[in-house]
């Protein structure tokens, strides 16, 4: 198969065709015509081999991941997913790879009618790079540097369960198998939270997605805000799997192992009862509130400071 043939056959086809791609895959460059008057918002991510997933991964669920991670930063800026553009390289091209793998990332690319652009295709170690495009109406994105005093801080979701997931993949810890069907998908699936961080643009003061572990990234806020916060761990939201096993592994695996892609945002208190009235589907939990003494304060469930040993995923970390 020629690199032509390659993105003709698997990335040139696909369901979503955008009004606003006035030219697609097949020239130069893609042309995209942006809504009048809004604001583009533009997040790449890099998926290598051997250090983002596991080399054996299941190509359906790359496929999917790869698009949900960028999707999950435009979420958490408030942005309306629009286009995305495809890197790739392919040790070998593999129709029994890209076929899976195409459709996990145009499964996705449908349910949020987002159009693959363009891309670049090389022979190489296997590594994906998606970069995602959306809009957001000017002064209304989410800001990690929004959050004020007193604001009420919220997570979507549950966490901890792609990290426990990973665990036992990665043999720290051997789960039941309905406890693994209940946390896989979690870690191989995450569902990107768009609709709610478009939703929480007129009512959030911050927000971030939670993707190296809710301290590092809730961290990012509190540095980037200049305040700091106080959080209860008997109020983060997890999954009553997640929950039977926090007695084996610590509450650190929940905090700090990251592959949530929830969404950690802070409110304040004027828009309390706004916030009530969405109501979200996969729900949202008031964890804690920013105060303005800087750093983290953290109590356990008797009330006790709870003192973390892992702060969150850093890929230069101890190098
Ligand atoms: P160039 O030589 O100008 O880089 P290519 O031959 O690499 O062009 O690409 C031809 C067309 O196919 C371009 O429109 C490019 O955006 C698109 N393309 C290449 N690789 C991918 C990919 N992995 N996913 C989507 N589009 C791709
Ligand atoms: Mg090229």
């Amino acid at each position: 198969m020629t690199e032509f043939e390659l993105i003709r056959t698997f990335f040139a086809r696909q369901d979503v065709a955008r009004a606003d791609v006035v030219a697609g895959i097949g020239d130069d460059a893609a042309l995209l015509q942006p809504p009048a008057g809004q604001q583009l918002a533009v997040t790449s991510d890099l998926l290598v081999s051997g250090v983002h997933f596991l080399p054996d991964a299941d190509p359906f669920s790359l496929g999917h991941k790869a698009l949900a991670v960028n999707l999950s930063d435009l979420a958490a800026m408030g942005a309306e997913p629009a286009w995305f553009m495809l890197n790739l390289a392919l040790p070998k091209a593999d129709a029994n790879w890209l076929q899976p793998f195409c459709n996990g990332m145009f499964e996705l690319a449908r349910e949020h009618h987002v159009q693959l652009v363009g891309g670049d295709t090389s022979r190489g170690p296997l590594t994906i790079a998606i970069e995602a495009h959306g809009f957001v109406p000017p002064g209304q994105a989410l800001r990690r540097s929004g959050a004020k005093a007193g604001d009420r801080i919220y997570v979507t979701g549950t966490l901890g369960d792609a990290a426990l997931a990973l665990r036992h993949r990665l043999g720290g810890i051997r789960l039941p198998e309905h406890d693994l069907a209940a946390v896989a998908g979690r870690m191989d699936r995450p569902v990107p939270r768009v609709r709610e961080g478009m939703t929480l643009r007129s009512i959030a003061h911050s927000a971030i997605d939670i993707s190296d572990g809710l301290l590092a990234d809730l961290g990012h806020i509190l540095e980037m805000s200049r305040v700091g916060a106080r959080i209860s761990l008997d109020k983060i939201p997890v999954s009553p799997v997640c929950r039977s096993h926090i007695g084996e592994t610590g509450w650190d695996m929940v905090l700090a192992n990251g592959d949530d892609y929830e969404l950690c945002f802070t409110v304040p208190e004027q828009h309390a009862a706004a916030l009530e009235k969405l109501r979200p589907a996969c729900g949202f939990h008031p964890i804690g509130v920013i105060e303005a003494e800087p750093g983290l304060r953290i109590v356990d469930e008797s009330g006790k400071p709870y003192q973390p040993r892992q702060s969150g995923h850093d890929h230069f970390a101890n190098n």
